[in-house]
């Protein structure tokens, strides 16, 4: 294992807990010990985590009305050798927090910018949601106004990947009512609240069945939230049952004559037998045929 006891100079863009102070990096708070700047949201909130880390760097502040302002500033504590720690309030930086602007401007002028990987809400809700985790699309936050919610949503009604999003507690029924409205009432539905916190709960469900939840019990309704919601799946997809039908009649077709292979195919997928058995000929002919 790497020491880092004499830091380069470079942005170091370090992930801090979402809830579990514990959930630092040993080579996080290394860093944070070491660093002669720290860029912070909301220096009162972090300097609490900093405190309790031992970790005494200057505190500057970079949030989304001023980030852009600080970029010249930063620049030229790199230039003179500094090194510099970019933390948010919660999890990693630019994953829904700022930092992208400050990020994009150190790497164009040249300098390093490091990863200090560790926690994020979206990876930790994922890694327990019992969802597919392949392949997933994270949306962020969805607009707070209703009709551009409603229209980002159906944006994203035939997504097959595990989608997730991000929600307070001010707009959770809401963003809820719409994933049902919108999604449809059954869409498989994993709502993860206050991950690695005292109230930590993951409720999973149908869309309606999770929003019923959430709407029965207020306690729910407090605290952050990662929404996942299944891709639309096979049953809503005819080009995904077809092409599902596709791969098993290849493997049916060398195996059996058309006639039972298109029986078998009709039980397994559906639709008409002569339809399949017509592919099967098209296709090459079965087993039968040589
Ligand atoms: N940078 C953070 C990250 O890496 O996850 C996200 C910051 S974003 C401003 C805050 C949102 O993240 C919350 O509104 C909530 O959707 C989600 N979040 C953060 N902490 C969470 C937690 N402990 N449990 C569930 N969701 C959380």
């Amino acid at each position: 294992m790497t020491t880092d006891s004499s830091l380069p100079a470079a942005l170091y863009v370090v992930a801090t807990p979402i809830g579990h102070l514990d959930d630092i990096t040993r080579r996080a708070a290394q860093i944070l010990t070491e660093v002669d700047v720290c860029c912070c949201e909301d220096t009162r909130h972090s300097k609490r985590l900093l405190e309790h880390l031992g970790a005494r760097p200057k505190l500057v502040s970079v949030h989304e009305h001023n980030e852009r302002e600080r970029i010249d500033f930063i620049l030229s504590l790199l230039e003179q050798g500094q090194r510099v720690a970019l933390i948010s309030d919660a999890g990693t930086p630019l994953i829904s927090d700022p930092g992208f602007p400050l990020v994009r401007a150190v790497t164009q002028a040249g300098f390093d910018v490091r990863p200090v990987p560790g926690v994020s809400a979206v990876t930790a809700a994922l890694s327990v949601a019992g969802l597919p985790t392949d392949r997933w699309v994270f949306e962020g936050f969805l607009p707070a106004k209703t009709g551009q919610r409603q229209q980002r949503l159906q944006q994203l009604v035939n997504e097959t990947r595990t989608l997730v999003l991000y929600e307070s507690s001010h707009r959770i029924e809401r963003c809820l009512d719409d994933l049902v409205d919108v999604m449809g009432a059954d869409r498989p539905l994993v709502l993860a609240r206050e991950l690695t916190k005292q109230f930590e709960t993951v409720l999973r469900g149908t869309a309606a069945e999770v929003r019923e939840l959430v709407a029965q019990d207020a306690d729910q309704r407090k605290g952050e939230f990662v929404l996942m919601i299944g891709g639309a799946n096979s049953a809503d997809q005819p080009s995904q049952t077809q092409l599902d039908g596709d791969q098993l009649m290849a493997v049916l077709a060398p195996l059996m004559p058309p006639k039972q292979a298109a029986a078998t195919l009709v039980e397994l997928i559906g639709g008409r037998k002569k339809d399949w058995y017509e592919r099967i000929v098209a296709l090459g002919g079965s087993s039968a045929d040589r």
